[in-house]
């Protein structure tokens, strides 16, 4: 075990600050991060990885992107918090409600934690009903109400939810299969008047990679306007990584209200909540729904966001979607070529894949895919030199800096490392 592993375990609950971290579904000791590079990151040995986690898709741009360093560098100069309003507020939420139509004002907070509770609140407040309907395998971070089978750490740990969540705190929270119409169907039969939210990944990315079915996003959007509930997207994920206006912008499939992070926060802590104005002004300090930070809208996470959406233009994702592409294409056929059944899924930026015959169209198939052999399989490619999410229950994050040799290089070390799998 390596020395700071020791050290963190002693001191920090399970040695981390975040539990996939811990490598626990893929057993093993975790890497621990002196620094990064582009598309590639440093161990505290000196070892070299081409990463894909990026922060979980934070890092778009690649680590330590120039342009974001100097950006955050200048804001700390001149302070770095101050808990009065400052003008790169004001310009990022100008930049989020250009690229995303149906986002008229937006509320900008730390976490994407923070997203989600606050349009389940604002959701509650505005409709006053109680009852959100969120999606089996679908997370939104850790809120009380939205652990219920949440995938990304949740699925990891095998939990159900999560000790400590009271049965009254989840009493309104009602969980369907994703990629299921007709089950939607059922639940707002019986509970329609009380549905206050339908919360939605638009493309589930914590569960490994699902795409929405072809006319899913268009179905929710239809069953919510007839029920009077609020479609919600999180689009943490997908916001500003799928394409400037997300899965939304993808589709033309409107939701109510929508929430970002990740990308919009440039890897730093910044998430926001976004929709009209009419339901936008519910929140404090116009309406009636309470919502506060004292480090709201940073003023180094509002430099690292603005930095980041400054670069992300049509080019830019023309240029991630040949990454992508050439990813999934290459890992399809590596596992075929290795006689190994796997499923291998895009979603325009992102890539995933199941050890799985297929198709994974929900939770309780990413959960019937191989995960032992997905865990073997990360540390044959850790061992040469590539860095996959330590879970079979996320994405790959190709950011602009993986060049075509780069995705060259992660095929080669597949192949190899299939191959010694023999
Ligand atoms: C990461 C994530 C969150 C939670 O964001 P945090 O910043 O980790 O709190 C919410 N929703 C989705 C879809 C995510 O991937």
């Amino acid at each position: 075990m390596s020395d700071w592993f020791e050290r963190a375990r002693r001191r920090i609950p399970g040695g981390v600050n975040s539990p996939v971290r811990a490598f626990g579904s893929v057993g093993g000791d975790p890497v621990f991060v002196a620094r990064g590079e582009g598309a590639w990151i440093e161990d505290v040995d000196g070892r070299r990885y081409l990463d894909y986690v990026q922060s979980w898709g934070a890092s778009i741009l690649g680590h330590a992107h120039p342009a974001v360093v100097e950006a955050v560098q200048r804001a700390a100069a001149d302070g770095t918090s101050f808990g009065a309003p400052t003008p790169r507020e004001v310009e990022l939420a100008e930049a989020i409600c250009a690229r995303v139509p149906s986002v008229e004002k937006v509320r900008l907070v730390s976490s994407g934690t923070e997203a989600a509770m606050t349009a389940l609140r604002l959701a509650r407040g505005a409709t006053g009903r109680s009852k959100v309907v969120k999606f089996a395998g679908c997370y939104h971070g850790h809120v009380d109400a939205l652990l219920a089978q949440a995938g990304s750490g949740v699925a990891t740990l095998g939990l159900p939810g999560s000790a400590g969540v009271t049965a009254a705190t989840v009493a309104d929270t009602v969980v369907v299969p994703y990629n299921d119409l007709a089950a939607l169907d059922a639940v707002l039969a019986e509970h329609g008047e009380d549905v206050a939210a339908v919360l939605v990944e638009p493309v589930a990315a914590n569960m490994g990679l699902v795409p929405p079915a072809p006319g899913y996003l268009e179905g929710l959007r239809e069953r919510c306007t007839r029920a009077g509930a609020l479609l919600v997207f999180d689009e943490v994920i997908t916001g500003f990584r799928v394409g400037p206006a997300g899965m939304q912008g993808r589709t033309g499939v409107t939701p109510d209200l929508s929430i970002f992070g990740k990308v919009v926060g440039g890897g730093l802590p910044l998430a926001a909540v976004g929709g009209a104005a009419a339901v936008m002004d519910h929140l404090a300090p116009l309406g009636a729904v309470y919502q506060a930070g004292t480090l709201s809208g940073n003023p180094l996470a509002t430099a690292a966001g603005l930095a980041v959406l400054e670069r992300l233009d049509d080019a830019a994702y023309d240029a991630l979607e040949t990454t992508a592409t050439a990813l999934e294409t290459g890992l399809r056929a590596a596992f075929e070529a290795a006689g190994a059944p796997a499923t291998v899924v895009r979603a325009h930026t992102l890539v995933g894949f199941f050890f799985h015959p297929g198709p994974v169209r929900g939770y309780d198939d990413a959960r019937a895919a191989d995960h032992g052999r997905y865990a073997r399989l990360f540390h044959a490619l850790l061992d040469r030199g590539v860095y996959l999410p330590p879970s079979g229950y996320e994405a790959l994050f190709p950011s602009l800096a993986h060049t075509a040799a780069d995705v060259g290089r992660t095929l080669d070390a597949l192949r190899d490392a299939l191959a010694a799998a023999a």
